[in-house]
Formats: structure tokens, C-alpha cells, sequence
């Protein structure tokens, strides 16, 4: 059965045991072409699943205990002490210590580590895997009124590669320093909030707190490179559906100011390629509708439109994310030589690539037309390719916005649970670059993203990324506030 080799793929790299999960008086439901496992957890196992579970935390231990030799015997030695100790910081070092950065992503390490905090908390665990080799885990906190729409958690498995001879601290080993800065790839971007989501439920359940709506959980893979095996897939799946989601929280970005930024919108990338042809001629000759001279009409088009956005961002009338962003990548012309291009040779082919970033409520037609009419016109002999990374319209039509107003009651149960927590929350923005939370909008289920670090440097995929231990420790908190407040509204059916 297809489904069933599924599950034996996932677990296959990282602990055998896990297998026998499928054994458990839990759910084993089976949705083509994926399987899930719904596990209760060590305590509702037969006696041999006892031993599997025990086998399976001994694996775990072990690798983490591995990690942390090798640590030890670096320049972090004389943190080793003080990290033995099961806190939510060293928690939090260890996940950040399984490398999950592309192009190697370990995602089963992660995803076994992180079905290891959900066990120790009581949580439900289910794993999918739609494209193979991306594991997908999913943790449920079941609610009261299982009937009312549920709350998402999302956060990313993986991270983008880092160079690390330009980082003051090795990118992978998650050192935190005497004054408590904590180094890591993926310490903003965002395994931060995957394990800031995991204490708050932890605290909460230690103040015997009951959700009365569902919570669940989703760490995927995949999201730097576009999410297409991964959160795309999950979205339109039929397990997305049976969560019956009314609402999500996705990664959003630091403040280095004392406000809470949040996003709600991402604008949408398109990769824009226009490619010009000509007859080719002597380099000493002036002659109408050459390749380049057709690319170069073209390039200068699309600079005055760039320059008409790009001056309302210098004269301040909007920020960089509220407008409609276009920047050439690459251009490609000429004919090679041995010493490099032909230089008396005029070539019959061009071609440019531009990085196109649209806002929610840009008109996708207009920018279609507008490439083909003025930026690539067939009647200079041109071409065009556009990569549309997603959709402009969710899928009731409407541009793909989360209403930031009373109209949103998830919205208002949002800003009272931050400022019940003593935080402040910044004018919501556009998030200028892309997350998985398009997927979920496209829907018509309202998504903001937000990531609790205030008086924090941007450091997402930049060198020496690394979040304060004092920021990460308030993030707990504020996710405390926002799950107990959110699960508990009753209010709104469906957002
Ligand atoms: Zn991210």
C-alpha cells in the first residue's frame, strides 16, 4: 500500500521505532497519497509499544547527548555545565543545534526531536509526508467544544544555508553568550516561535488551563524554497480541512523597537523573464530592432516604472513592502569569445530577469497586460515568461488581506492579548518578502504573521542571526496570553 511504505519512508532515516507508533490505541488514518499517525503518547501504548517508546526516547538522548559532546569539545566548553539542565532555553539550543538548513535539511532529527516535546507535554502527534523525504508533523491540544473552528500554530522546519566562516559563532552549535545572546541559524527564522508555541502550552498546562477550542501545531518543511512540497501540499490536503482552521499565526519578523510588529499581508513574487530577438550585424553598423536595442527599450520602460514606486517609498508616502517592487537580477546577451564576447558582433538574442514583487491589492491582469504590452511587446520581437509564485485573490476573489479592524474579531481578541501581556503592538504591515501564510489567505481564513521579538536586530538570514535569551523568554509569555485568550473566544464561527 502505497500509504503504508509512506510511513516507513519517514521514519526509516531517523529511528525505526517510530514505525511502530502505527501499533497504538491512538488513530492510524490513512489519506491517500499520505498516511497520518495520530499517537496518544507512551501512556495509552501496549506494554510492547512501552518498550518501542522507551527505545525510541533512548535514541533521542543519545543523539542530543552526541551533540552535545561535540559541543563541548568546541568553544563552547564552558557552557556545557549550565546546558545539562532541561530548561526552556537549552530546549531551545538543542533544536536550533539540528541542522535543518538547505540543501541537506535534516528534517527527521528535527521532527524527532521536536514529537519528543510533544510527547513529554501530552500532546498529540500526527506526521504526513506529501512529497517524500518532507516530513510534516502536526500536534493537536484537543479543545473542549471540538465543534468550534481551530487554531494553527505554523512555524518552518527549515532555515537558509549559512556561510560560516563569516559568523562570530558557528552557525549550527547555538551558543549563548555570557550576556545571552543565543547564535544560531534559525534562532529568528523562526525556530524560535516553534519552540516558544511548545513552552507556552507546556506553562499552560502546568496552570491546569483547558482550551476550549482545539490548538494544533504544524512545523513544515520546505518554506525557504517556496513551500511547494510542503505547506502548499498540506493546504490543500484533506487533513487541512478536517483541522477545520479559523484561524493562524505564522512566522512574521523582529522589531528593533519596543513595539510587536505584525504582518498582514505578504506581497506576491513573480519572476519576470523578457527575452528579445533581432536580426544579428556587424558592430559597426546602426540598424533598427536589434536584440539589444529591443531589451534596452524594454529596460528603460520598466525603470520608469520602478522609479515611479520606488519614489513614494523615498518621499515616505509608503513603506517598501506597499508598494509594487521590481529589480533586474540578470541579463544575458553577447556572443562568447575566447577573450570573452565578441565585440564587433551584435547578437540576435537577449534577454533580462526581474525579481517582481506585487502588493495584495495590485490587479494581476493590468501587470499582465502591461508585461506584454509595453515591457515585452511581440511587435519588437519579444517574449516573455512570468513565474507566478501564488495568487493575488483568495479563492472567494477578494485581494489577500487579514482585515486589521473590528470586522476581524480574531483581530481584536489578538491586540487584547498582547497588550494583556504588557506588549505594544507596531501599525501592521505588508510583509515585503513571502511566507506560507499565502497559502492559508487563499482560503479565506485569516492568518497574521508574528514573531514575539521586540528591541531586536533584523537578522533573518544574515550572518551571525541570534535572538537575547530575556526576548525569547517574553515570547513564551506572549504566546501564553494569545493561546489562552484565543482558544478561549467563542464568539466567531469562522473568522
Ligand atoms: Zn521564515
Amino acid at each position: 500500500m502505497e500509504g503504508d511504505r509512506g510511513v516507513r519512508k519517514i521514519f526509516s532515516r531517523s529511528s525505526s521505532v517510530f514505525t511502530n507508533h502505527r501499533y497504538c490505541q491512538g488513530r492510524t488514518v490513512n489519506y491517500l497519497p499520505v498516511t497520518s499517525v495520530f499517537c496518544m503518547g507512551a501512556p495509552r501504548c501496549s506494554r510492547l509499544l512501552l518498550v518501542y517508546h522507551t527505545l525510541f526516547f533512548a535514541t533521542t538522548l543519545y543523539k542530543f547527548a552526541t551533540a552535545s559532546g561535540n559541543l563541548c569539545n568546541g568553544t563552547a566548553s564552558i557552557l556545557c555545565s549550565s546546558e545539562e539542565a532541561d530548561t526552556p532555553i537549552t530546549r531551545f539550543q538543542r533544536y536550533l543545534r539540528i541542522k535543518t538548513a538547505h540543501p541537506e535539511p535534516d528534517y527527521s532529527s528535527a521532527v524527532s526531536f521536536l514529537t519528543s516535546q510533544a510527547h513529554s507535554i501530552g500532546l498529540q502527534h500526527q506526521i504526513l509526508e506529501f512529497s517524500p523525504g518532507k516530513p510534516l508533523l502536526i500536534l493537536a491540544w484537543p479543545g473542549s467544544d471540538p465543534s468550534l473552528p481551530s487554531l494553527l500554530f505554523n512555524s518552518h522546519l527549515d532555515s537558509v544555508p549559512a556561510e560560516s566562516s563569516k559568523w562570530i559563532h558557528p552557525p549550527f552549535a547555538a551558543i549563548r553568550t555570557p550576556d545571552g545572546r543565543i547564535y544560531a541559524r534559525g534562532a529568528q527564522d523562526d525556530k524560535c516561535i516553534g519552540m516558544q508555541y511548545l513552552e507556552a502550552i507546556r506553562n499552560l498546562k502546568e496552570k491546569d488551563f483547558t482550551p476550549t477550542r482545539t490548538i494544533h501545531l504544524s512545523y513544515v518543511p520546505d518554506e525557504e524554497i517556496g513551500g511547494f512540497e510542503g505547506f502548499a501540499k498540506f493546504a490543500g490536503s484533506k487533513v487541512f480541512e478536517d483541522l477545520n482552521v479559523g484561524f493562524m499565526l505564522d512566522e512574521g519578523q523582529a522589531s528593533p523597537g519596543d513595539e510587536f510588529r505584525v504582518f498582514y499581508a505578504d506581497r506576491m513574487p513573480w519572476e519576470v523573464k523578457i527575452k528579445a530577438k533581432g536580426p544579428p550585424g556587424h558592430g559597426s553598423r546602426m540598424y533598427d530592432n536589434s536584440a539589444m536595442e529591443n531589451l534596452m527599450k524594454s529596460i528603460e520602460v520598466i525603470s520608469k516604472f520602478r522609479e515611479s514606486h520606488f519614489d513614494a517609498v523615498k518621499s515616505g508616502e509608503a513603506a517598501n513592502s506597499e508598494v509594487i517592487s521590481i529589480n533586474p537580477v540578470y541579463l544575458k546577451a553577447g556572443v562568447p569569445s575566447l577573450t570573452g564576447f565578441a565585440m564587433n558582433l551584435q547578437p540576435s538574442e537577449a534577454e533580462a530577469g526581474f525579481d517582481l514583487r506585487l502588493i495584495p491589492t495590485a490587479d494581476p491582469d493590468e501587470m499582465r497586460r502591461r508585461i506584454a504590452q509595453e515591457w515585452a511587446p511581440a511587435a519588437r520581437n519579444m517574449s516573455y515568461e512570468i513565474k507566478e509564485k501564488g495568487s493575488l485573490r483568495d479563492n472567494m476573489g477578494r485581494p489577500m488581506m487579514t482585515p486589521t479592524d473590528d470586522s476581524n474579531p480574531w483581530w481584536l481578541v489578538f491586540e487584547q492579548a498582547i497588550t494583556s501581556a504588557g506588549g505594544k503592538l507596531a501599525k501592521p504591515e505588508i510583509l515585503a518578502s513571502t511566507t506560507d501564510s499565502r497559502f492559508v489567505r487563499q482560503k479565506g481564513i485569516p492568518v497574521l504573521g508574528f514573531s514575539p521579538m521586540t528591541n531586536t536586530p533584523i537578522l533573518l538570514h544574515d550572518h551571525n542571526e541570534h535572538l537575547q535569551d530575556t526576548v525569547y523568554m517574553r515570547g513564551i509569555k506572549i504566546y501564553e496570553s494569545l493561546i489562552s485568550s484565543l482558544s478561549s473566544f467563542t464568539e466567531s464561527s469562522k473568522g
